[in-house]
């Protein structure tokens, strides 16, 4: 019975704001699970035609994926599946499967076991290309394992549930963290995960409070237990007392109210009281979000992340697909900007077909501009659905994790091609699009001056920028100590950037997560940057912030922050400048 047990608090990091109560449906750790069951003599037969039918939808589902594959994306890569299938067509693999089942046990575990055997044996052997293999047969042991137990995907299961739950989970992808309602979600907690990690990203986007990177969450709850998670301090309440739960109603009750209390500064400009203006716009994941940014008082769309149109689905999103969304965006903004960033796939955003890559490091990988370089074809498609929709709205492009500045000539050059293509189609598109990139890795920082001949702006992506500057991965708990945003490197990166931009009479923002931290806002305020743009329900946070402090002070801290080695003292000077009290959460 949840309420006999004792009161339990979990610490963890603070990932999307906001509190929530109420029952948990637990998703433990996503590999297969493996029943075992001795059986009689009169179930074998039932046992190996159990297996049959799971190879024979495993094949079906193989077939399916490889043709769509090969047509969307090319032969080579549906070369992966005809691997897949291969290992299923072999039949003295098969053979031993079902000598195990003869041998007494129940289908699942005697195909996991063979497999499993065989997949250790190769990747013992060490070599990169047989490990390879060991990953094939992993991927197809796995697709076999949830068709014979009737696994269904976690992300069929979050965007089914049907009444009011907490969601407790080992961890969640971004695609996964997509398929939450609001409605049905009331929060979740993970075991994994950082604060700017794209689950708690996304999270803010549907402003569901979450908590991650609390290690053990998913064993501790169990299903129907009583929660409390409170995404403002981090913090997770498992089997509350009637005490604590009085007291997070109330607590509830006021969060409620200072949120609302913010709107009402949405239509005044992001102006501090000496009269310095910047543009304060907001951070979208899906074109459904562009309500939310209007409602929130944003002066546009600063960043859209279009790798939500790519994952989570099967199959590549088609040109007219992607021109319809958009163009509902660029028209439900305007005369106001919207920044579309094109494909930034890899890190934590995988293509369905390449669910589990095989990259060592994926953010240091296959990603962003890398990715569509090396398939400009799908890139094209982009590029030419984005300048489309630049006709009915004002649109500009921006290129994600440019490293070099060979990339965004070259990227630069892929775009003349396809305005080229489109002009001798007769397509309407704006001729005067404005292009930028994210500044988000310390060589583009290095060679700003460089890179600013070729862009009309600078969006700094501060939340790859700290991880690759300071070597922490964002996603990773163990290292979110590491993570700082006001580290002395990263302070002065940012500021060389901006410095750079003015010099060269570009504009510069930040659409990082230190737009919606009101303390790093304040910094970035005082060093010069053009615009912010977070997440939409923090804006009013931000412009209120703004509104409340002088820019001469702002100006006077960002320098004595960029000497200063100390995170902690550098809070503590803006907290004492700012004088106003905001939710931990946005501090
Ligand atoms: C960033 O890196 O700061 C950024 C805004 O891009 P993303 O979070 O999508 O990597
Ligand atoms: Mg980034």
């Amino acid at each position: 019975m949840a309420n006999s047990r004792r009161e339990v608090v979990l610490n963890g990091i603070a990932a999307s704001p906001g509190l929530a109560m109420g029952k948990a449906v637990v998703f433990a750790k996503r590999d297969v699970r493996v029943p075992f069951r001795r059986i009689e003599q009169s179930e074998i037969e039932g046992e190996i035609a159990r297996l049959h039918a799971a190879v024979d939808e495993s094949k079906r589902q193989l077939g399916e994926t490889r043709d769509k594959v090969a047509a969307e994306m090319g032969e080579s890569y549906a070369r992966i599946f005809d691997a897949h299938m291969m290992i299923l067509e072999d039949s003295r693999t098969m053979a031993e499967v079902e000598s195990k089942i003869k041998s007494g046990f129940n289908a699942e575990f005697a195909f996991n076991s063979v497999f499993l055997k065989h997949e250790k044996d190769l990747w013992e052997k060490g070599d990169v290309y047989i490990r390879d293999r060991a990953g094939d047969i992993r991927d197809v042991r796995k697709r076999v394992l949830s068709n014979l137990s009737g696994t269904r995907k976690l992300s069929q299961d979050l965007s089914e549930l049907q009444t009011d739950v907490i969601v407790i989970a080992h961890d969640l992808s971004p695609a996964d963290t997509a398929q939450m309602r609001k409605e049905r979600v009331l929060a979740f907690a993970t075991d994994i995960g950082g604060r700017t990690s794209h689950t708690a990203i996304m999270a803010r986007s549907l402003e569901i409070p979450a908590v991650v990177g609390l290690q053990n969450v998913s064993s501790r709850v169990s299903d129907g237990d009583t929660v409390i998670v409170d995404g403002n301090r981090g913090k997770v309440i498992v089997s509350p007392t009637p005490e604590t739960e009085e007291k997070y109603k109330l607590e509830m009750q006021r969060y409620a109210s200072f949120t609302t209390g913010l709107l009402k500064f949405k239509d005044l400009p992001a102006m501090t009281i000496d009269g310095h203006s910047i543009m304060l716009s907001a951070n979208i994941e899906s074109h459904e979000e562009v309500q939310s940014v209007i409602e929130h008082g944003a002066q546009g769309i600063g960043l859209y992340r279009t790798e939500f149109i790519y994952i989570g689905r099967e199959g590549l999103p088609t040109e007219d697909e992607q021109y319809e969304i958009y163009r509902s965006v660029a028209e439900a903004i305007k005369p106001e900007p919207v920044i579309i960033r094109t494909m930034d796939l890899g890190g934590d955003k995988f293509l369905s077909a390449f669910e589990s890559p095989k990259e060592m490091n994926p953010y240091l990988g296959w990603r962003g501009i890398r990715f569509c370089l090396a398939r400009k074809d799908i890139f094209k498609t982009q590029l030419r659905a984005i300048l489309r929709a630049s006709a009915v709205g004002n649109v500009k492009i921006m290129y994600p994790m440019i490293s070099g500045l060979d990339e965004l000539i070259e990227a630069n050059q892929v775009l003349e091609e396809v305005k080229e293509d489109l002009r001798s189609e007769g397509m309407k598109f704006d001729e005067a699009c404005e292009v930028g990139i994210m500044v988000e890795t310390p060589s583009a920082v290095v060679i700003a001056p460089e890179l600013a001949r070729h862009v009309k702006f600078f969006s700094i992506g501060s939340n790859d920028l700290i991880q690759y500057t300071l070597a922490a991965d964002r996603g990773n708990e163990k290292v979110a100590y590491l993570y700082e945003p006001l580290h002395p490197s990263v302070l002065r990166l940012i500021k060389q950037t901006i410095d750079v931009a003015k010099e060269s009479g570009i504009w510069v923002g930040l659409c990082g997560e230190m737009s919606s931290d009101l303390v790093c806002a304040f910094i970035l305020l005082g060093m010069g940057i053009d615009e912010l743009s977070a997440s939409p329900y923090v804006v009013p946070a931000v412009k209120d912030m703004v509104r409340s402090v002088y820019f001469s002070d702002a100006q006077r801290i960002a320098t004595t922050a960029l000497e200063t080695t100390d995170p902690a003292r550098i809070r503590q000077m803006v907290l004492e400048c700012i004088g106003r009290e905001f939710p931990d959460m946005l501090l």
